[in-house]
């Protein structure tokens, strides 16, 4: 029901916060992740204008008289185009991106330009209906006074906001995403390699293992770039990834053996560990699969 309402809202608008404001400029606007939020924007009756990769010689015309510059290009650009192109910007301008990892973007920021500063990670892709329930990590930069407003709008459209340090940020999205995303490629590079005939399992997988199965496939449906971008954006992540290959050796040799017992011994470690959160998350799942089983699969 409440994503319907915000369903709605998407066709008749949302109320806008800042009525007064300038126009806000999108860098990257005609990406994905740009082009939401320019929707979003446009729907909440802001002005928006985009400066993609063919429009810098109009850049001097389009961030005169900004309000707010919002970096959404791909990774591997952001901070040096930050530190190139964004450093005469008007001084009361907003400048914000939308960066799947925060530190750099934001010391980048904080160093090229002198007014308000703004961190973001909206934590889903462009293909989600509305924002309802949708986190947005937010990492404070400077003079947040200036910027609650957009935070606010944020908030009208339904998403969450979780606000943390970029350090903190960042360290949590190396299991969070790198880490997730890198094991999901390795699964699909498995099945890939074991030829694997994709309609044959799913007549075998009931609800929770076709789940399982999309969260796999959802991955290859996307940019390569981008995943490699953010498996790749902090040194840490490889490093926590040949750990996890020594996890997954060192279980393996326990298989290996035929060491059941210690199998399970390693099995109910885990568990302890996991705590109130694995029955919590067996009620959880156990609500999702209720509402999958709804759905009809194609
Ligand atoms: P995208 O490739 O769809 O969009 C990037 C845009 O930047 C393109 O339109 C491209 O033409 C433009 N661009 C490239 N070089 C440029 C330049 N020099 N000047 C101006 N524009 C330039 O990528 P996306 O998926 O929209 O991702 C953009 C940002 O959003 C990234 O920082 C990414 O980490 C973040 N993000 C993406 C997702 C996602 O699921 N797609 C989720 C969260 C955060």
């Amino acid at each position: 029901l409440m994503r319907e309402s915000y369903l709605n809202e998407k066709e008749v608008g949302f109320k806008q916060v800042k009525p007064d404001s300038g126009h806000i400029v999108i860098v990257g606007g005609a990406g994905k992740l740009g082009a939401l939020f320019s929707q979003m924007l446009s729907l909440s009756g802001y002005q928006v204008k985009s400066l993609d990769k063919d429009d810098w010689q109009q850049a001097k015309a389009l961030f005169s008289g900004a309000a707010m510059v919002i970096v959404s290009v791909p990774i591997s650009l952001t901070c040096a185009l930050i530190r190139r192109e964004l450093s005469q910007l008007p001084a009361d301008c907003i400048l914000t991106d939308l960066t799947s990892v925060k530190a750099e973007p934001l010391r980048a920021m904080l160093d090229a330009h002198s007014g308000p500063v703004l961190g973001l990670h909206p934590m889903f892709g462009p293909d989600v209906g509305s924002f309802a329930k949708q986190v947005v990590v937010v990492c404070h930069g400077r003079q947040q006074d200036k910027y609650q407003w957009f935070l606010d709008q944020i908030a009208i459209w339904g998403a969450r906001i979780e606000i943390t340090d970029a350090k903190n940020h960042d360290e949590a999205m190396q299991l969070v995403q790198a880490m997730r995303h890198f094991s999901s490629f390795v699964y699909g590079l498995n099945l890939f390699k074991n030829n694997a005939d994709i309609a044959n399992l799913l007549r075998f997988s009931s609800p929770i293992y076709r789940l399982e199965l999309a969260m796999v496939g959802r991955l290859f449906a996307q940019a390569p770039e981008l995943y490699a971008d953010i498996i790749l954006a902090q040194p840490g992540n490889v490093q926590l990834m040949s750990d996890y290959l020594q996890h997954y050796q060192h279980a393996l040799e326990t298989l290996k053996r035929g060491d059941r017992d210690e199998f399970i011994r390693q099995f109910s470690q885990v568990s302890t560990w996991f705590g109130d959160y694995a029955p919590a998350f067996a009620r959880e799942s156990g609500m999702m699969l209720e509402s999958v089983n709804d759905m009809k699969p194609r």
